[in-house]
């Protein structure tokens, strides 16, 4: 584990059960310092975590910390000529055999600005502390305080959390995420396990607030600091730039996926595929950014319109009426075009290739804090948002198979492997390979080949014939979803059965 994790963790939550065998970064760090005011717990990160870079940077550019890349390692990872896919060395290392793989871009930029964490987290309620929140009534209190004395009042959580955060321009912000969020949602939910929030049966309801929406919360509550630290410590890192967020993180018996951006995550099973995460573009929020402008005509410095037309506005349409959709409607209507509809829009484009005042092509995810349209300064920011889309499925309702897997993949895959193909692919892969640890490792390991496909004579990389490659980044996990709930059934075994047995 990182001397940097590790003071994250002391920093946030005081005493830690993580111990120290390399305080050298920990004197003079200010990272997370201010963001929370526990005093204590137990916590425990149950993975390795270790740095392969040399620089000087307090976020230097690394690779995923379960890889154990050395920095000679990281640099090889880098050869465009080849694009080698890259898997962990040690599959233990990934909790619950999850797969892993990843192929840096064929010259986008000098690093793969993908970034991804695979941990298990087990948070402790702090001893002895009694809800004691003034907003809590007395019902509350005394329904803490006699769970507390019950069999109910839960004092441990353990939760499994996997991120893929695909950065643009620079590395340091999904560097940042990548080793910081899964850090704050431990503090949130710890604050739950305090305050007694998570004692009863989860997903019973709770004074009408459903346990579902408390961890829902804990997540976007998350996401807000975590975009926060981007811009409070972006001098730390001289490549900040922005990054796109998918988290998954299955906790008892129900999977969270919350997203923002444009990577995506799908369940994927005998005879279905379930879409858990929806892509935030330019395009698909084209409503919210365009009222967003209207709201706050002065972001847009009368340089763009917030206006949609059903094409190309010219000089030679003024005074003709042309369809057009503004960010309250979602279907058109002709407008007598003006002198301000000949401004550019404020998004161009349509599908992947939308583009928010020609400047960027994601919406949702952490950092771009000094982004400006360029030789300006409209500060694209406020349009961007932090807030995550979270969507639940429950595992125990689903009756999960052993086949059943999780696909999360940034961009740079689903642009180039579509659901059902992906889903095809894994069903055959899952029924032809024997059982090993290593089996995730390996689908993954194809699933990002089959995005990038072959380098060909003319220097082009193709799937096929007729398909180019995917140029970009690519990351993969393959989750067994199936090994998860066998490894959730076996936890919960009955104590009791132990001593029996003995
Ligand atoms: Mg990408």
């Amino acid at each position: 584990m990182s001397s940097r994790v590790r003071q994250l963790l002391s920093s946030v939550f005081g005493t830690s059960s993580v111990k120290s065998d390399n305080d050298q970064r920990i004197n003079g760090s200010h990272r997370l310092t201010d963001v929370n005011d526990a005093s204590s717990t137990s916590l425990q990160l149950l993975n390795g975590i270790s740095d392969t870079s040399t620089e000087s940077t307090p976020y230097p550019y690394t690779r995923p910390t379960f890889l154990f890349m050395d920095p000679d390692q990281v640099k090889l990872s880098r050869d465009k000529t080849k694009r080698p896919a890259i898997i962990p060395k040690d599959v233990h290392k990934i909790p619950i055999k999850a797969g892993y793989a990843e192929v840096i871009n064929a010259g986008k930029s000098l690093n793969n600005e993908d970034q991804a964490v695979a941990v298990r987290c087990v948070i402790s309620r702090h001893i002895n502390m009694v809800p004691s929140n003034a907003s809590c009534n007395s019902m509350e209190r005394n329904e803490a305080n006699n769970a507390e004395n019950g069999e109910e009042l839960k004092n441990k959580l353990e939760f499994t959390y996997f991120g893929i955060f695909d950065g643009h321009g620079g590395y340091g912000a999904a560097v940042m995420a990548s080793q910081n969020l899964h850090i704050y949602l431990m503090k949130h939910l710890t604050k739950l396990l305090d305050l007694g929030l998570l004692s009863k049966k989860l997903y019973s309801s709770y004074h009408n607030i459903a346990i579902n929406d408390l961890i829902i919360g804990a997540l976007e509550t998350s996401f807000f600091e975590m975009d926060d630290y981007v811009f409070r410590e972006r001098h730390l890192c001289p490549n900040t730039g922005g990054c796109t967020a998918l988290v998954s993180v299955l906790l008892e018996d129900k999977l969270y996926v919350a997203q923002a951006g444009d990577s995506r995550a799908v369940i994927i099973r005998k005879n279905d595929i379930l879409c858990m995460s929806q892509e935030f573009t330019p395009d698909t929020e084209r409503q919210r950014i365009q009222q967003l402008a209207i709201e706050n005509p002065n972001l847009l410095q009368k340089e763009f319109t917030p206006s949609q037309f059903s094409r190309n506005i010219w000089k030679k349409d003024l005074g003709k009426e042309v369809l057009c959709r503004t960010g309250y409607m979602k279907g058109w209507s002709p407008k007598v075009i003006t002198c301000d509809d000949l401004k550019p829009p404020l998004i161009c484009g349509d599908g992947k290739q939308a583009c928010l005042m020609g400047t960027i092509r994601v919406s949702r995810g952490f950092g771009d804090h000094d982004l400006y349209v360029m030789s300006s300064n409209i500060h694209i920011k406020p349009f961007l948002s932090c807030v995550p889309e979270v969507r639940v499925y429950d595992l125990n309702d689903s009756e999960i198979s052993d086949n059943d897997i999780l696909l999360m993949g940034s961009d740079g895959f689903w642009d180039f492997v579509s659901n059902e193909e992906a889903a095809e692919y894994i069903r055959k892969r899952m029924s032809e390979l024997e059982d090993s640890d290593e089996k995730m490792v390996t689908i993954s390991n194809e699933l990002v080949l089959k995005a990038r496909g072959e380098s060909s004579s003319d220097y082009a990389w193709k799937r096929n014939s007729k398909q180019l490659g995917s140029y970009d980044d690519i990351t993969v996990f393959v989750i067994p979803l199936g090994h998860y709930m066998q490894e959730r059934n076996v936890t919960m075994r009955p104590k009791t059965d132990q001593v029996t047995a003995m």
